[in-house]
This record gives structure tokens, C-alpha cells and sequence, in this order.
């Protein structure tokens, strides 16, 4: 028997001699871009993204010892709140080497609150690692985002973490994966464990028990299948990996039938292929803590994610902003991913959202929280823009020398804001602090567009609304602590809208500038329903959500040219402000169309005339409406709720007479999904034995939970994890979405509004 002792290096599996790492300095500037990786984490909460991402940083070379996420001085989790709270908030890019590749891992979330960010960050992603705790399993947060990833049809590895925990189960959360992500999967690495303890993982492709011997996780022990005791284990997935990869690939297959086995190098062309086509996933474990199993995750990123594409007949150079940062030292700090061209520091841009010019005073390549900078960015990449003013997060760059009017308009599908649900009050401290209290309010927008900002104007007062409570909380923590605001900072609240029933009078106002010429208006709103009953007139689809020029049709009479848009700014900026006022109950107007008509005649002067004029008439008209039509509208939220079976009852008595909770199913959550192909895929597949397994089911209930889904207004839901950690025990979990605005229970009014 020979055992190899050896060191991992970046060829894990070709060659375990003792090389250290290669420094970052010694690897080529501009990489190839085959040889780049975009790839983000998605997890749970706790999962271990940031455990691993340390771990991955430590063997790359980029730091020198490993941070632990207990005592907070992790790369990765740099900002004072996240800190503080031992989350992971915002998306930080971060490069490192590994094997002569690229990776540039994009760091997402993994707070629902945050789920913007996230998606925000799958925009820019060619690849996924999704990290399992082995003992809890998938869970409702990362199926979302799971499924997001698959929509975007983003690529994706699954790593089962936390394998050293007791009650850990690689098989049972293997057969999670498939039945509740609705996945294939090819089982690339198993778990080793001597006795109870996890030693290693067993590489099914080339065939290795690898045995972590050092504490830092370099030191491995390798022996061949063939001389480990496990010798029927390796046999029995290596033959169930070939058989799922023949299902898709003709050449695992004819090389099957021809010879009766199939070479590691035909197997790993196969992996990349089936995985980059989004038809199976891989699966690999370990545990990052213990520093287990992260090499061969490395490794598995750089061979079977895919590089980044470049579109065709596309030379010039277009980017999108995914991600904006305030620098006390840098100032605000750009995140870009080049998709096509070359990024240059003294190249003119282009943002083709805010048709606005844009200059670059530095570029940046982030490591972390230490950013090197850098001339030229290729496709694939991303690059940090330093010196840019205005620039906010979802926007399409373009640049080059010569920009025709169609490159210009060029827009990288842009990111859609949900809207937010919570807001506070924000004031300054004393008048002199209002000037740095809006820029730094102007930033935080900048960085974080689900993020919203209204102008009270009765109390004079901000208000600053955003996703959830802790999304409030943490953007305030920032505004104070990190940009220095002197603010005072009211209740988080929930925010409630109002609408109208029907049509208001049509009002018209003119006005006549001093060469005579006239400038006429007429308003007249209407609720959806009434907008969309409303035949053959020019309804314009503007809704008070979203406003944009180009969700207001206006009609022209008279001769005047005058640039269409120009009127219809004109218009959005007279209605804005009305709608942000409200109605009857003082809260902002939603779910309205406006029809407005703007007549210029030709000896007009001055069109600035349109905007207070449509201003004015829109205030008379939601006067005519009658008070009785308005609505008190509160947002609505679907919620997913696990619990076990036993407690069902009572879950489910709480919400519907403590809540005026909805119900809107009720599933087994071993049976979830319509979707039974892949709940009997999961029985049947091949999976090596849990030892932990039976023991956890019964242990924690898992095995008997029930999933509960509800429609509940979001008041009622406050303080709702604590209610439901006393009636499950503590067994209990929930997440919760924004489904709807909806109107407020006439029993309920006068409560609510007093809140
Ligand atoms: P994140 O929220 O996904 O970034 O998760 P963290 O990396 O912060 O890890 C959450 C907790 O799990 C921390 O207390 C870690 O020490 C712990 N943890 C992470 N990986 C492992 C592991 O492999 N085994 C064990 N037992 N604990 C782990």
C-alpha cells in the first residue's frame, strides 16, 4: 500500500506535491477570457458563505492566515454593521487566482431583506456555488434564490457544508437538492469519515480518498480507491455518475458502450459540458470550518463553471453598474462587469440610463477591502470606476471614441426594484446639518436603489423607506456612523398608500405669458379600473410607482414644436409631488392613471409654464373626488412557513384569528412541488449511506415537517417570529414577500391609522 502525502496545490487531483501557492503578483495582469470565472455564493443565513470565501481567499495567496467569523475579522464581511451583526450584507467583489484562473467572486446576501441584492447580483454572474448547511438542509431562501439563478439560467454547484456536524446528512440533503430545487445532480465528492468524525472527502472522478491531515487544511493524505476500504462505495458512484452523464452526453456514452469504462478526462469534459447547459449540477462537500473539502470547491469552479460569453459583433465597450459604494478614503466606488469591449481610464462614457457623460479619474481591481489599481478591463471582467458622479446601480455604460445615436441607447436589461414596505422618519439635527444630511442621503440612494426617498411636506421631513426593518435599519446605521449625517431618526413604520374608486373632474388651467402666448392643461385621474374602461382616450399608463417620462401620454394642440419629451418631464414633474401628498388619508396616491392634455400656442414663451400648472390642476382634481372613494391601502405579504406536523394546528389557528391570515395552501414538505418527476428522481438515485441520518430525522422533526403558505398583512406579522418559535418550540421558520397593496378592513381603519 502506498500512501502520497503531499500539499494542495491549485492540481488538486494531477499533481500532490509540495507546492505553496503561487502569489497573486506572479500571475498575468490581464487574463485570458476563457480563463475568468464570475461566480457567486448563494446560501441560507449561516450556511458559511463567509467561512468558506476566508478559506478560499487563504488558499489562493490573497491573505495569510485564516479569519474566523466569531471573532469578526473576516475579509469579506468588512463593513462596520455587517461586523456587528455577523451578517453578510452588501455585495462585495473580490479576485483571487486559482489553477492560472480568474475568479472574481461576487458576494451576495443572504438576508431576505436583501434579496435585491442578490438578484442584483446574479445579473452578473456566469456562476453559482450554493452553500448547504448538511444538517439543516435546503431551506425557503436559498429555493428562492435558486430558482432566480435557474430563471437567469445561471449555472450552479452544490456544496453540502458543515459535514463535521453531528446529525449532518449528505445523502438526505442530496435528495433535498433534487426534490426542492428540482435539479439533477452528479454526486462529484463524498463525505470520509473515520468512526464519526469527518477526515475527507472521496473524489468519484479521478478516484482518490483525500485525507485532511494538517490543521490549515494544505496537508492532504491521498490514497487510491482501490486501496481504501471503500473500494464498493467508489464502484457504485463512479457508476452512477457515468450513467447520468450518458443521459446527456454521446460521449460518456459511446465510450461506455465501447471500452466499459470511461476516462477521467472524457468525464470531466462531460461534467463541464452537462453543467454549463444547465443539466445537472454538481455536488461536493466539506467542511469549511474544519478545512475540509475547499480545494476541490476551488478546483470544481475553475472546471466546470463556465467563462464569461462575448456577445457577437460587439466592439464597443458596454458595462453595467451592479453595485455602488461609498469609500470613506476612495469616495463612491462603481462596480462594473465589462460585457463586451475594452474598459480604459481615459476613455469617454456614456450612461445610457441617465443620458448623462461620464469620467473616470482611476480603475480598480478589488481584492477584498484592497483594491489595486489597474489600466485596462477586458470582456468578462469587473473593474471598480473611481471619480464618477452619478453613475447609481442598475445603469448601462457605453464608451468609446465615437458613440452613434443606437449605442446610446443600448440598455443591459436593468434590475427591477420591489417596492419598499417600511419607512422611517428622517430630520436633521439642526437646520446646518440638512446640506450633509442630503449627501449622504444622495449616496446610500445611489448604492442601494431599493431604497426610496420622499419629502413629507406637512412635516417637514424625509422619509426614507426601504425592504424590511433590519434593510431601515442598517441603511440608518450607515447614514450616521459611516457618512457622518447629524440626523434624528424616527420609528421604523409600515408604509400604507391610499387610492380612488372612479374618475375626478376634468380641470383645466391656463395661463398667458407677456407676448400673449397661451399655455393651457387639463387633468383628469382615474383609477386603474376606470382607466382601463375608458375607451379610445388617450389614457396614459403612468402608475404612481414607478414614474418615468415615458409613462405619460400628453397631446398637443397648437403649432409650437416643441421637443415631446421636454412637455412630458414637464408633466411627471407637476403630478410627482401631488401624488407623494395624497389624498383624503394623507399617505401617498397609488394605482392612478392621469390624462392630461397640454396646449401650447405658438406665441408661447415660456414652456416652463406646464409644470406648476399641471401641478395645480392635479391638486383641484383629486379634490373633486369624493371622500368616501378613497382607500386606505397596507401592504400584503405571502408567507412561507415551516413547522412540524404537530404543531400545525396551532400555527395555523394563530394566523387566521390573530392575523387575518389567508391561507393559501398547506403542503407536506418531503411532497413539495407539483412537480413529482424529481420527488421520485430523488428516492431512486444513488447515494451512499448516511451514517447521522436517522438519528437527525427523528432528533430534529425534519423529516415531519409541514409547509404552510398565508397572505398576511405585514402589520400582523410583526413580532411574529417569536409567536412562532414559542408554539414550535423553537422549530419553527418563516420568510416572507411583498405580494400586494391591498385595501385595509373598514374595522381596521381608524386602528391602523392611529398606529
Ligand atoms: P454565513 O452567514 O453563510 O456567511 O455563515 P458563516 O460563515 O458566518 O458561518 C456561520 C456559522 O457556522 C459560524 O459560527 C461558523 O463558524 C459556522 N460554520 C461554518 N462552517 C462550518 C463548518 O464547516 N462546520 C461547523 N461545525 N460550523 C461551521
Amino acid at each position: 500500500m502506498h500512501t502520497l502525502v503531499g500539499r494542495f496545490t491549485s492540481r488538486l487531483g494531477k499533481n500532490y506535491t509540495r507546492v505553496v501557492s503561487r502569489s497573486l503578483a506572479t500571475l498575468p495582469k490581464a487574463p485570458q477570457i476563457t480563463d475568468i470565472r464570475n461566480v457567486g455564493i448563494i446560501a441560507h443565513i449561516d450556511a458559511g458563505k463567509t467561512t468558506t470565501t476566508e478559506r478560499m481567499l487563504y488558499y489562493s495567496g490573497v491573505t495569510n492566515r485564516i479569519g474566523n467569523v466569531d471573532t469578526g475579522d473576516t475579509v469579506t464581511d468588512f463593513l462596520e454593521a455587517e461586523r456587528a451583526r455577523g451578517i453578510t450584507i452588501q455585495s462585495a467583489a473580490i479576485t483571487f487566482n486559482w489553477n492560472d484562473h480568474q475568479i472574481n467572486l461576487i458576494d451576495t446576501p443572504g438576508h431576505a431583506d436583501f434579496n435585491y441584492e442578490v438578484v442584483r447580483s446574479i445579473r452578473v454572474l456566469d456562476g453559482c456555488v450554493t452553500i448547504l448547511d448538511g444538517v439543516s438542509g435546503v431551506e425557503a431562501l436559498t429555493e428562492k434564490v435558486w430558482k432566480l439563478a435557474a430563471e437567469m439560467q445561471v449555472p450552479r454547484i452544490v456544496y453540502i457544508n458543515k459535514m463535521d456536524r453531528p446529525g449532518a446528512g449528505f445523502s438526505r440533503t442530496v435528495r433535498e437538492v433534487v426534490s426542492k430545487l428540482k435539479t439533477k445532480v452528479v454526486l462529484l465528492f463524498l463525505p470520509y469519515f473515520e468512526g464519526e468524525e469527518f477526515k475527507g472527502v472521496l473524489d468519484v472522478v479521478n478516484m482518490l480518498r483525500i485525507k485532511y491531515v494538517s490543521q490549515d487544511g494544505r496537508d492532504v493524505e491521498v490514497l487510491p480507491a482501490a486501496e481504501t476500504d471503500q473500494n464498493d462505495v467508489f464502484l457504485q458512484a463512479r457508476a452512477a455518475l457515468i450513467d447520468q452523464l450518458s443521459e446527456f452526453d454521446d460521449a460518456v456514452l459511446d465510450e461506455f458502450i465501447d471500452t466499459n469504462d470511461v476516462q477521467t478526462k472524457t468525464l470531466v469534459e462531460a461534467i463541464r459540458k452537462c453543467t454549463s447547459e444547465n443539466n445537472i449540477v454538481p455536488v461536493l462537500c466539506g467542511a469549511s470550518f474544519r478545512n475540509i473539502g475547499i480545494q476541490p470547491l476551488m478546483e470544481a469552479c475553475t472546471s466546470y463553471l463556465p467563462s464569461p460569453t462575448v456577445p457577437v459583433n460587439s466592439n464597443i465597450l458596454t458595462m453595467l453598474a451592479f453595485k455602488v459604494r461609498h469609500d470613506p478614503q476612495r469616495g463612491v466606488m462603481v462596480f462594473v462587469r465589462v460585457y463586451s469591449g475594452q474598459l480604459k481610464r481615459n476613455l469617454q462614457l456614456y450612461n445610457t440610463t441617465t443620458k448623462k457623460k461620464e469620467k473616470v479619474s482611476k480603475l480598480l481591481r478589488m481584492q477584498a477591502d484592497n483594491p489595486v489599481e489597474q489600466e485596462s478591463f477586458g470582456p468578462g471582467e469587473i473593474a471598480v470606476l473611481l471619480g464618477t458622479n452619478s453613475i447609481r446601480t442598475g445603469d448601462t455604460i457605453v464608451g468609446g471614441p465615437k458613440l452613434t445615436n443606437a449605442q446610446k441607447s443600448i440598455q443591459l436589461q436593468p434590475i427591477q426594484t420591489p417596492p419598499p414596505v417600511f419607512f422611517i422618519r428622517i430630520s436633521p439635527k439642526s437646520v446646518g446639518d440638512m446640506r450633509t444630511m442630503k449627501d449622504a442621503l444622495d449616496i446610500l440612494l445611489r448604492e442601494d436603489p431599493s431604497l426610496h426617498l420622499t419629502y413629507d411636506e406637512e412635516a417637514a421631513q424625509y422619509l426614507l423607506s426601504g425592504m424590511g426593518e433590519l434593510h431601515l435599519e442598517i441603511a440608518t446605521d450607515r447614514l450616521v456612523n459611516e457618512l457622518n449625517a447629524r440626523v434624528e431618526i424616527g420609528e421604523v413604520m409600515i408604509t400604507l398608500k391610499e387610492t380612488f374608486a372612479g374618475t375626478s373632474s376634468t380641470v383645466t388651467k391656463s395661463s398667458v405669458d407677456a407676448n400673449g402666448g397661451t399655455t393651457t392643461v387639463s387633468v383628469t385621474a382615474l383609477s386603474h379600473d376606470s382607466a382601463s374602461s375608458h375607451e379610445g382616450s388617450p389614457v396614459s399608463s403612468m402608475s404612481t410607482q414607478i414614474i418615468d417620462q415615458n409613462n405619460v401620454s400628453t397631446v398637443f394642440r397648437g403649432h409650437r414644436l416643441i421637443d415631446g419629451s421636454d412637455v412630458k418631464k414637464q408633466v411627471v414633474y407637476g403630478i410627482t409631488p401631488v401624488l407623494a401628498r395624497g389624498g383624503f388619508y394623507g399617505h401617498a396616491l397609488f394605482g392612478l392613471d392621469f390624462q392630461c392634455e397640454v396646449k401650447i400656442s405658438p406665441e408661447a414663451e415660456n414652456p416652463d409654464l406646464v409644470t406648476p400648472l399641471i401641478r395645480e390642476a392635479t391638486i383641484e382634481a383629486i379634490s373633486t373626488v369624493h371622500d368616501k372613494s378613497f382607500e386606505l391601502l397596507e401592504p400584503v405579504m405571502d408567507v412561507d412557513i415551516q413547522v412540524p406536523r404537530s404543531t400545525m394546528g396551532a400555527v395555523i389557528s394563530d394566523l387566521s384569528t390573530n392575523r387575518r391570515g389567508q391561507m393559501k395552501s398547506l403542503e407536506d414538505s418531503e411532497e413539495i412541488g407539483e412537480d413529482n418527476d424529481y420527488m421520485d428522481i430523488s428516492k431512486t438515485i444513488w447515494a451512499p449511506v448516511d451514517h447521522t441520518m436517522y438519528m437527525s430525522k427523528h432528533e430534529d422533526g425534519k423529516g415531519n415537517n409541514v409547509r404552510l403558505q398565508a397572505r398576511v398583512p405585514l402589520r400582523k406579522m410583526v413580532g411574529y417570529l417569536s409567536t412562532l418559535r414559542s408554539i414550535t418550540q423553537g422549530r419553527g421558520a418563516f420568510e416572507m414577500n411583498f405580494s400586494k397593496f391591498s385595501p385595509v378592513p373598514s374595522q381596521d381603519i381608524e386602528d391602523v391609522r392611529n398606529q
